[in-house]
């Protein structure tokens, strides 16, 4: 089964690796055929190079619309070389084999990550490169089709490794990469144009991914995992740089994710910000007068739940965060940036991962979640909802003072990335208890006012850290009860999308225990 390769037809946007691929192709005596922007700069740099329009005695046309889509390529990459009447109909039309062909395509995703217009991501769709990506890979019992940059060096070592031939299983990987990756440019293409054209929910609908990682297992050991990248440009764990410590598992990822989404949500020109992070919610989070205050004010929110976890911060690690962080086990750090100094600390904490962004990810951003389910799947947009003073109805006699305001809002947007049912109490712009996934409203509140009090024993502090807080609470109060909780645990201040049925009731509740509420008329569940 193997193949020798004595003619290749390469046509790529990305020019990446081109110049060496083109030499070593050369080197082993293997004829180039090319499309115009390929063709020129293979030819610049003195290699030999035949015009894929001489080969079809068409020039290419139509803006390059029309390049390569001709049955003398097309013969060329389908024809099967142990068929005679294949072979007859190249003899008689003078088509020549491709053994060979290496495109990639059209830069159509990076297009529309740009934010071009409707008109210029039309233009970017690659017509012949998938048209002749899917013959070639269709045979692939003798042509070898690449796709991707990083299969350069690989094909080079197949055709070193059989003397200029390659196997059927290497074509065959090669042939399965191919149509993964012309699926995921039509899904690209699809996925955009119903953005574009407005349709929530268009009838035919595809995911698709490359390969980031092979994973050492899922959730849990039993489980095997792989992590995909989406193509999006989007700041976080897909696109992060590790910069030391092993590699993230399967919950390194999804936690880290969750940190830094929430940390996105607090703009470096507010001050600094940190969250902690374990099972995908937040044990503590706060602003600070610095990076580092910001950490060990979110560290003391619960000093138990946050080791081993997750922690991500606003803006540059610098020395003095670093070393406060260092001082327990943590697993993740994810910043955009780490100076020089902070750096050489953690180089000392080999199992500690560091992962540096490219700046916060915008939390308005409009983008698509997927959740899984048995036989289907999920769709929805992700929730990119944002509260400011001017939303907020103030329904209670007292309304908030100016501090109140400024912890609910913070409580808010913290709430926004706690499971359901989510309780948070804030103080000073720092949580201070957080109730999560609890399947009732009033044991999230006792969760989290209990958890404080624990914290307060612990720091040695006489009053409970709810005591003069805030409250933030995913959803409306179904009774009065939870709202109830809150007050005794020392709230003075309510956020809440309201709505229930009983919001009358418990308004008065709060107004007979004296608390400020504002109703957001958002709601964030988080399930
Ligand atoms: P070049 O830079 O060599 O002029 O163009 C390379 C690009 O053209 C590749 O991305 C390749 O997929 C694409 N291409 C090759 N043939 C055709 C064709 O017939 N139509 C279109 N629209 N694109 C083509």
């Amino acid at each position: 089964d193997l193949h020798p390769v004595r003619r290749a037809l390469i046509s790529v946007s990305d020019k990446t690796g081109l110049l060496d691929l083109g030499h070593a192709l050369a080197a082993r005596g293997i004829e180039l055929l090319s499309t115009g922007g390929s063709a020129a700069t293979l030819r610049a740099a003195g290699l030999e190079v035949k015009d894929v329009a001489d080969v079809t005695g068409f020039p290419e046309m139509m803006d390059g619309r029309v390049k390569t889509l001709h049955p003398a390529v097309h013969g060329g990459l389908l024809a099967l070389r142990d068929n005679a009447d294949h072979l007859a109909a190249m003899e008689a039309h003078g088509i020549g084999a491709i053994d060979l062909l290496v495109v990639n395509l059209y830069p159509f995703e990076e297009t529309v990550a740009k934010g071009a217009d409707y008109e210029t991501c039309i233009e970017n769709i690659d017509i012949g490169g998938p048209a002749m990506i899917r013959a070639a890979a269709k045979n692939h019992g003798f042509v070898n089709v690449v796709v991707d940059v990083e299969d350069y060096a690989p094909l080079l070592a197949e055709l070193e490794a059989h003397d200029g031939a390659t196997s059927l299983t290497f074509r065959q990987r090669l042939a399965q990469i191919a149509y993964a990756r012309t699926g995921a440019y039509d899904a690209a293409v699809s996925t955009w144009m119903a953005a574009a054209i407005g349709e929530t929910a268009p009838r035919r609908r595809v995911v698709a991914g490359k390969l980031a990682q092979s994973l050492r297992y899922g959730e849990n050991p039993h489980q095997s995992a792989s992590f995909y990248l989406d193509g999006s440009a989007r700041p976080g764990v897909a696109t992060a740089q590790q910069l030391q410590g092993k590699e993230l598992s399967y919950n390194n990822i999804n936690d880290t994710d969750a940190a830094f989404e929430l940390v996105s949500e607090f703009a470096p020109s507010d001050g600094p910000a940190c969250a902690i992070i374990k099972h995908a919610n937040p044990c503590g989070v706060a602003r600070g007068t610095s990076l580092k205050d910001a950490y060990a004010r979110a560290f003391d929110c619960d000093r138990t739940s946050a080791f081993g976890g997750i922690i991500a911060l606003n803006s540059t690690l610098d020395a003095a965060t670093a070393e406060e962080i260092a001082q327990i086990f943590t697993e993740v750090v994810i910043a955009p940036g780490a100076d020089q100094a902070a750096r050489d600390i953690f180089a000392a904490k080999k199992n500690l991962r560091l992962l540096i962004t490219p700046g916060l990810a915008n939390p308005a951003e409009a983008a698509l979640t997927w959740r899984q389910v048995s036989g289907g799947y999920l769709v929805q947009d992700k929730d990119n909802g944002h509260i400011g003073l001017d939303d907020l109805k103030v329904v209670t006699k007292r309304a908030p003072s100016e501090a109140e305001l400024a912890d609910l809002l913070f409580a808010w947007k913290v709430a926004k990335h706690v499971k359901s049912n989510a309780i948070v109490y804030v103080k000073d712009g720092a949580t201070v208890g957080v109730g999560a996934g609890q399947m009732s409203r009033v044991d999230s509140c006792r969760i989290a006012a209990r958890k404080a009090q624990d914290m307060a024993e612990a720091l040695g502090l006489s009053t409970p850290l709810t005591q003069g807080s805030v409250v933030a609470s995913d959803a409306f109060f179904p009774f009065a009860d939870g709202l109830l909780t809150a007050a005794e645990a020392g709230a003075t201040a309510v956020i809440q999308p309201g709505g229930s049925m009983r919001d009358a009731e418990v308004i008065a509740a709060a107004d007979e225990a004296g608390l400020a509420m504002v109703f957001t008329g958002m709601r964030h569940f988080r399930h």
